[in-house]
Formats: C-alpha cells, sequence, structure tokens
C-alpha cells in the first residue's frame, strides 16, 4: 500500500508552506487508501521547542488530518529512533561505504584554496577509525549520474561527480538530517516522498543512503516553492506565513484547506470551491505544477467570503463566537446584546470576508458612542451637512421605524436638499456608524433604536 508521510521540524511557528505538504500527504494517502505517517523531526535539540511540537499537532487538528483516522499513524519523534539511525550509519561504515574524516572546514578550505567548495574527499582512503570529533562521511560515486522517480518534475538526473562525499554522523555521533530522515523513512516502509522543492538537491544524496542501505529508493515529488505578490519566495521575516495567524484573523479552515489544495495544483473544469472530498478524489500528484505557486492573499479571502456565506446561520453565530468578546470586541459583556447580534447577524454574514471584520461591521450596535474612523467623518462631513443632518434628524423623530420607512424618510430629506440617496445618506452613516462602509443602513438604524440614533445625529450636529 502508498505509505506517505509529513515530517517536520518543530523549530517555529507552522508554516502555511507545511501545511500545503501535509494536505497533498494526506490528499494522496486518503486516494489510495494508503497510509499517512506524521513525523516530528526534532533532532535539533537547539532549535526545538515543545509548544512548536503542540502548534504542529493542533495545526494537524485544524486541516483535518486527524489521529482518528483510519488513514493517520503517528506521531512519531525522529528522536526515538537515534538507535537506528546509528545502527545504519555502523552498517554503512562497516560495509566500505562510509568513512571517518578529522577535516575542519579551514583544511578544506586551504587544500582547495576555494571558499565555497564541497568536501575534497581528502580522508576518503585514509583508514581513520572512529574517535570523538570524527565525522563520518557517505562515499559518493565518482562517476555515473544519480536519477530520481519525481512525479513532479520529471526523473532528474544528478552527475555523481558534483555529488560531495556527505556527512552522515557527527563527530560526536549523532546522525544528521540526511541520514536520519532516510533512516526513519525506511522504517516507516514510505513508498512516496512528497515534500518541498527546497530539499530536491538532497534527493541524489538520500536516494544513494536507501540504495546503500539495501532498500529499494521511494518515490519522489518535490511540491513548487511558494511566493509572495512579488515572486519572491514566502518567507516568515517578510510574509504572514503562521497558519495560526490566518487562522486568527477568521480564515475558515475549511477555506484554508481548499486554497492551499490549489497551490500547485488545479481540480480543472475551472472549478475551485469544492468540498474536501472531492478534491481528495480528483487529486493527483502527477499534475501538480513544477513552477512557484502564487500564495494570493486576495484570492484566499474571496474564497473565505464564499465559505462564510456557505454556512448555516448557527455555523456562522459559532464560528463569530469568539470575535464577540475580548480581546477581539471592543465592547464588554454587559454592552453585548446577543438577540441583537442574531438580528444583525444576517446582514454581516453576506459581507465579511474574514471573521475578524465582523466586529467593526456590528460595533455600533454595542459600544455607547460610535468608533469613529476619521478618515469617514472628514469626507462624510466635507459639505457641512449640518442642516441636512438637522431636517434628518427632525424626520427621524416622527418616522415609523422600521427599515423601509426609513428609507423613505432620508431620500425624501435628501430631495429637499437636491441629494440622491446614496449622497444624503453618507452623514447620516458616518453620524450614527462612525464609518462610511458597513451593514445596510436602514435596516442598522432600525437594529440600533429612535433613540440612540436620534442622539448620535445631535452629537454629530454640534
Ligand atoms: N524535517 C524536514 C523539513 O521540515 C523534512 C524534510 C522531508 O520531508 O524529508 O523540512
Amino acid at each position: 500500500p502508498v505509505r506517505v508521510r509529513f515530517a517536520p521540524s518543530p523549530t517555529g511557528m507552522f508554516h502555511v508552506g507545511g501545511a500545503r505538504s501535509a494536505l497533498f500527504n494526506w490528499a494522496v494517502a486518503k486516494q489510495q487508501g494508503g497510509v499517512f505517517v506524521l513525523r516530528i523531526e526534532d533532532t535539533d535539540a537547539s532549535r526545538n521547542q515543545p509548544e512548536w511540537v503542540d502548534g504542529i499537532l493542533s495545526a494537524m487538528e485544524s486541516l483535518g488530518i486527524t489521529a482518528d483516522d483510519p488513514a493517520f499513524e503517528g506521531p512519531y519523534y525522529q528522536s526515538a529512533n537515534a538507535g537506528l539511525q546509528k545502527d545504519a550509519a555502523a552498517r554503512l561504515y562497516a560495509g566500505g561505504k562510509a568513512y571517518y574524516c578529522d577535516c575542519t572546514r579551514d583544511d578544506v578550505v586551504a587544500r582547495t584554496g576555494k571558499q565555497q567548495t564541497g568536501y575534497d574527499g581528502h580522508c576518503r582512503d585514509r583508514g581513520l577509525e572512529y574517535a570523538e570529533g570524527r565525522a563520518l562521511r557517505f562515499r559518493t560515486p565518482d562517476d555515473g549520474e544519480t536519477r530520481v522517480v519525481d512525479l513532479i518534475r520529471g526523473n532528474p538526473a544528478f552527475p555523481n561527480d558534483t555529488l560531495e562525499d556527505f556527512v552522515i554522523a557527527r563527530g560526536n555521533g549523532s546522525p544528521v538530517f540526511l541520514l536520519a530522515n532516510v533512516v526513519d523513512d525506511l522504517d516507516e516502509h514510505i513508498t512516496h516522498v512528497i515534500r518541498g522543492e527546497e530539499h530536491l538537491p538532497n534527493t541524489p544524496k538520500q536516494q544513494l543512503l536507501w540504495e546503500a542501505l539495501g532498500a529499494t529508493p521511494p518515490v519522489w515529488a518535490h511540491l513548487p516553492v511558494i511566493v509572495n505578490e512579488k515572486r519572491q519566495k514566502l518567507s516568515k521575516r517578510r510574509d504572514k506565513v503562521a497558519l495560526e495567524d490566518y487562522l486568527a484573523d477568521g480564515v475558515l479552515p475549511a477555506a484554508m484547506v481548499n486554497y492551499l489544495m490549489l497551490l500547485g495544483w488545479a481540480p480543472g473544469n475551472d472549478e475551485e470551491i469544492l468540498p474536501f472530498d472531492e478534491l481528495v478524489r480528483r487529486f493527483r500528484i502527477e499534475d501538480v505544477n513544477s513552477s512557484s505557486a502564487f500564495f494570493d492573499l486576495k484570492k484566499l479571502t474571496a474564497f473565505n467570503g464564499e465559505y462564510i456565506r456557505a454556512l448555516t446561520p448557527a455555523e456562522f453565530a459559532d464560528a463569530c463566537a469568539p470575535w464577540l468578546t475580548a480581546p477581539h470586541a471592543p465592547w464588554t459583556p454587559e454592552q453585548f446584546d446577543q438577540d441583537v447580534f442574531d438580528a444583525v447577524a444576517p446582514l454581516a454574514q453576506t459581507r465579511v470576508a474574514l471573521l475578524a471584520d465582523i466586529t467593526d461591521n456590528v460595533d455600533f450596535l454595542f459600544l455607547d458612542e460610535p468608533a469613529v474612523d476619521e478618515d469617514s467623518w472628514k469626507k462624510a462631513m466635507k459639505g457641512d451637512p449640518a442642516t441636512l443632518l438637522a431636517d434628518m434628524r427632525a424626520a427621524l423623530a416622527d418616522a415609523t421605524w422600521g427599515a423601509e420607512p426609513l428609507k423613505e424618510t432620508v431620500t425624501t430629506v435628501g430631495e429637499k436638499h437636491g441629494l440622491k440617496l446614496g449622497k444624503a445618506q453618507a452623514p447620516l452613516r458616518v453620524a450614527v456608524t462612525g464609518r462610511r462602509v458597513g451593514l445596510p443602513l436602514f435596516e442598522s438604524l432600525e437594529l440600533l433604536g429612535r433613540e440612540r440614533t436620534l442622539a448620535r445625529v445631535d452629537a454629530a450636529i454640534e
């Protein structure tokens, strides 16, 4: 059976690129009736933190890659496999496929006269035995080439004379990534290694290790790099990359999953928004594009809006709940009124693209005074609308309090001032909600009530 794995290192916030790799592996496992192994590569003790491991586990949950699914196996921890990794190193040494080396970087630079250079093979035939501080190097073939089967990039060949004799165990005996990663894959009977393109240079070396350990190498697939709008590789210094940050803005996990599945792949027929099961059914790793994938925030936001609109009212209310209290909400629990929120929610659901936007849309209903957006205020109050507002106030004081009659009232007052409804309502909207854009005004006024509406108009006229 197909066995794939996702092997993150817990060295930081969980990255959207990692999420895409996890999902592509998951899609292959689910589709092929195979197994998805989660392996935490926690051997870099200096950089690993337990909270990053927790971050990986909760990211898996958010992505729907759940431990109770029969396709899921793990999590395994690379550090727990140190014994097997050391055995493999010992076997490679015993078989003459690896040798000890006591060269320093400076030695190599002095011998070759080059700063940037691979290992020159100095210790290859010196027959050194293990001693503290001696690294174990793998003896790569001198000629020929190493060809790997890559489902996305054709089958690239790497000339062996470009592959240096690389280190597989450090001077203290601990195995390095290249070896530990292979030994674990072997141990977990991985058939397909699907991972980011940045690992492609490691692949010929790792394939040589598989062969030297007497095993048939896996099939490889290197996923295209993810870039920002300037076509730069997504990086945590420059770009928002943490999955958690997107979820914290109110991207729904399902929208995120759908969007990530399209980073380098398309389901065809110009269809994009599809349930995960359908994406899995159509997914073909061979159809993944080898050129870089653009992480398009606008598109992600638009997707999210569609997912939000597809929620039932009850689901929408549930999804909003975290944003309705501190620290997200600017109002106090005493100011908040669930019935008012339930009444306004359908208006907001058709408009917000990120759940985090919900507070700005409805805060005028709960705060004692609207949160004034300076820019909106300046623009809307430009033509000194005091008389217009005063006329409106007078009309609103007597109007029947419902969205339709309120609209008629404001339309009539506007006409008297020679203004179309759009222009006439702008100062009123800013006076009452603090902002120029927002939910439909007359429904908003209906919910806010006459008393508070008039008080806000009064305050604006002063
Ligand atoms: N721990 C490696 C990483 O996070 C895994 C590479 C691989 O998938 O083989 O980049």
